[in-house]
């Protein structure tokens, strides 16, 4: 009998520690002496162009892939762990590419987002959920509250659904403090105090 593969899920917003999360499971494959190959998409080389990058900076080797096909292309027969992150610049395809490597006995642990900058499902991580054995989901600290933040807040203006950026483009947010798209102009104006802030908005004059 062959191993029993299967696919991990890690999702959540972003600054919510899936990358950590990630890389701190691949790491214990390799201490366990597992074979292991990451990928993450050519979209994504904010920080580095051959490793996954977590926002606390921990790193990890990784090959670059320009679509989830590749990762078939790339993929040495006798790896056992298969990392992939940023699943969500990955399209659709990642979904039966996932499969077909969790059925021939590889233990594939996904991490990206579940949610775009409005708020709505991203693809393909929805439909990676129903097929994975395990499922987590990460919260980020809300810049605004400090609760605990499921969302991706985009904070320039623009209606692409890609955007790619993280501090200053993006922040986490809670349900309660997170606004679809782009956050109203007073609330970027961070330096300002709070109580100019509020006279503001009930419309007097500063
Ligand atoms: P993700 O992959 O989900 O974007 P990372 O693993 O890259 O997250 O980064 C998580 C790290 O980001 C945290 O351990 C912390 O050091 C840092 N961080 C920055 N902003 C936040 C925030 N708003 N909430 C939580 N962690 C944050
Ligand atoms: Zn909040």
């Amino acid at each position: 009998m062959g191993h029993l593969g299967w696919i991990e899920v890690i999702c959540g917003p972003m600054f919510s520690g899936k990358s950590e999360e990630l890389i701190r499971r691949l790491r214990r494959a390799l201490i366990a002496r597992k074979r292991v190959q990451v990928f993450k998409p050519a979209l994504d080389t904010r920080y580095s162009v051959d490793e996954i990058v977590s926002h606390g900076d921990s790193r990890m080797k990784s090959e670059v892939v320009s679509s989830a096909r590749e990762i078939l292309d790339k993929l040495d027969w006798r790896t056992q762990v298969v990392g992939i992150d940023e699943a969500n610049f990955l399209g659709q395809d990642l979904v039966a590419v996932a499969q077909q490597m969790a059925d021939s006995g590889k233990q594939v642990i996904i991490a990206g987002l579940d949610t775009d900058y409005m708020g709505r499902p991203f693809p393909p991580v929805p439909d990676l959920l129903c097929v994975a054995e395990s499922i987590t989901k990460t919260l980020a600290i809300c810049m605004r509250c400090g609760n605990p933040a499921k969302h991706t807040q985009r904070l320039v203006e623009s209606d692409d659904l890609i955007v790619v950026g993280a501090m200053g483009v993006y922040e986490a947010r809670c349900r309660r403090c997170f606004e679809p798209g782009v956050p109203r102009q007073e609330y970027l104006e961070f330096a300002r105090p709070r109580a100019a802030r509020r006279q503001n908005e009930s419309g007097s004059e500063l």
